[in-house]
């Protein structure tokens, strides 16, 4: 029909060549492995993007070939986010803290044809070279000399490699629906599931997170994703950065606590994303050492459950907004924000504070629904829960090749994707997270939620950390299983009568861990991406 709109590939390259036009003057900058800070502009950046596209032509890449990297976040990685899916090829992301059996696994699984790999990072990949067997070649992240006296074939040196190119700005037009990224799933609950995300699931996403009710990305913002770039491509922060012009501040190897403390000053960041045990830390170091964090509008925390203990702190001791978030590998990841409505603002303190540590409201073009067992719908009156099932076009169709059937169930003939989360909707539309299907843990025949114990445990001023886990009961069926961290000043006066009483207060008395079932540990297992690791704790037991 005439009089139509035009057509308009959402394909990343699309969102580099607007960087480079519209705001080649904006920073970038990079915290590197010795602690100094790397800065150059977009301009700069657009330009080895360039050179970097053309190298991979050089060593072969052709479209659909998948180009892994296993790097901190930093610049270069930044470049590769661009340089590889704006070639028609995927970028894999490769989680650097995979234990080596699922590395391998996924390397092979994903077929991949390159790794892209920081010096830092080299050795655990260098002895399990052997076993890849698609790889052929390997570049090093570093200034350095390439030569590492590691036994790796082909070694060649990612600086060495784009200084021999010219930028040639040679976009190859293909398909919106063309694969751009690949990233598999942690494997929280099972074997690494892959992902493949689409140049137009990534556009779309990048102005989905960019919207006001979302993260409201913005060319005034300074973003520090501690998120890593090899999850979830860092939740779509670099997508977002360069479609909007904000200035991304990459925080490399060192995450923990002062590091990032000093980053947020220095560079004045104004929004920045992490998993909460990130959080947690940070706060335990601007206990000790005072450090101005006042120029945060929001700090975004997803991937687990945000301790409402830690959001209020926050918002008591610095001032500063956590935004809780929710996702998934499977979603792009964003699902749900919890920005408070307008009629919200005259609500109390304390009902504000419950309504914020609900991973939130769904954001435009995510469509969600709960369900029972059956699969019928549940209506959203915030005390039913169910399955948490969601659709949008940045929600995943299938697993890419998955070796198994069960893989594939999660998605439902009549086109929704069941996460495996129980979720209650209230009228509002908030969605609360009540546990992970296989976490909930059944109790005189009744669902009690792991996140709710946890979130309490970890409101008793004493806790650090909490996980509960399930275990076998005569009695009770299942009984709740306490882990415990104290926070660091309270390590030999934690009072577990104390907490057990007070967890009395909230829990009916069969569903408090017994005091025979609380272990005060040096630290709760996590998992590759900074969550309880509940399959460590349930070995333990
Ligand atoms: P994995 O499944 O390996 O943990 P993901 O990073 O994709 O890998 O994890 C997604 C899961 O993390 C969700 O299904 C949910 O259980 C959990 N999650 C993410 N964000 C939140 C949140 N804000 N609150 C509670 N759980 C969350």
């Amino acid at each position: 029909m005439n009089g139509l709109m035009m057509h308009y590939p959402l394909t990343i390259d699309r969102i580099l060549a607007r960087a480079e036009r519209n705001f080649p003057e904006q920073e970038i900058v990079s915290r590197l492995a010795d602690g100094s800070i790397h800065r150059y502009t977009y301009g700069e950046f657009y330009t080895r993007t360039l050179k970097l596209m053309q190298a991979l032509r050089k060593l072969g890449v052709k479209p659909g070939d998948r180009v892994a990297t296993f790097a901190w976040n930093s610049y270069r990685h930044m470049e590769l986010y661009f340089a590889v899916p704006a070639l028609g090829a995927v970028l894999h992301t490769l989680n650097i803290r995979l234990f080596p059996e699922q590395l391998v696994y996924i390397v092979n699984h994903a077929e991949d044809a390159l790794i892209f790999c920081d010096k830092s990072l080299m050795k655990p990949l260098a002895d399990l070279e052997p076993q890849f067997k698609t790889v052929k070649q390997f570049i090093v992240m570093d200034d350095l000399s390439p030569d590492q006296g590691l036994k790796l074939k082909g070694i060649t040196d990612y600086e060495s490699l784009i200084a021999a190119e010219n930028a040639v700005a040679e976009f190859p037009a293909f398909d919106e629906n063309t694969a751009a990224g690949m990233c598999y799933t942690s494997g929280t609950t099972g074997e690494p599931k892959g992902v493949l995300y689409s140049h137009r699931s990534v556009f779309l996403h990048a102005m989905g997170i960019s919207m006001i009710d979302s993260l409201a990305v913005s060319a005034r913002d300074v973003i520090l994703p501690v998120v890593p770039m090899i999850h979830v491509m860092s939740w779509g922060i670099p997508f977002a950065a360069c479609l909007t012009g904000a200035k991304p501040v990459y925080p490399g190897n060192q995450l923990i606590g002062k590091p990032i403390a000093d980053l947020i000053e220095q560079e004045k960041v104004t929004l920045a994303a992490g998993v909460p045990t990130i959080w947690n830390v940070l706060l335990q170091h601007l206990k000790k050492e005072k450090t101005d964090i006042s120029s945060i509008r929001a700090m975004v925390v997803g991937g687990s459950a945000a301790p409402p203990a830690m959001i209020e702190a926050y918002q008591k001791e610095h001032g500063v907004q956590i935004l809780h978030a929710w996702g998934m590998t499977e979603t792009s990841p964003l699902g749900t924000v919890a920005n408070l409505k307008r009629h919200m603002s005259s609500w109390s303190a304390e009902d504000q504070l419950k309504q914020r540590s609900k991973q939130g409201a769904f954001v435009p073009l995510v469509e969600a629904r709960i369900v029972d067992d059956a699969g019928n719908p549940l209506a959203w009156d915030g005390k039913n829960s169910g399955e948490l099932q969601v659709k949008g076009p940045w929600i995943a169709a299938s697993y890419y090749k998955p070796e198994n059937k069960e893989a594939n169930a999660a998605f439902t003939a009549d086109g929704w994707f069941g996460t495996g989360d129980v979720a209650r909707v209230d009228e509002h539309g908030f969605m609360e997270i009540t546990d992970r299907k296989k976490d909930l843990i059944k109790t005189r025949g009744e669902w009690l939620s792991s996140v709710e114990m946890e979130n309490a445990a970890m409101a008793f001023p004493d806790v650090l950390e909490a996980a509960v886990v399930g275990r076998p009961d005569d009695v009770r069926g299942e009984a709740a299983v306490l882990f415990l961290t104290p926070k660091p000043e309270k390590k030999d006066t934690l009072d577990l009568k104390a907490l057990h009483a007070f967890l009395s207060e909230k829990f009916a008395h069969w569903q408090v861990p017994k005091l025979t079932d609380m272990y005060v540990i040096e630290a709760i297992p996590k998992t590759s991406v900074g969550k309880f690791d509940k399959k460590v704790l349930r070995k333990r037991l």
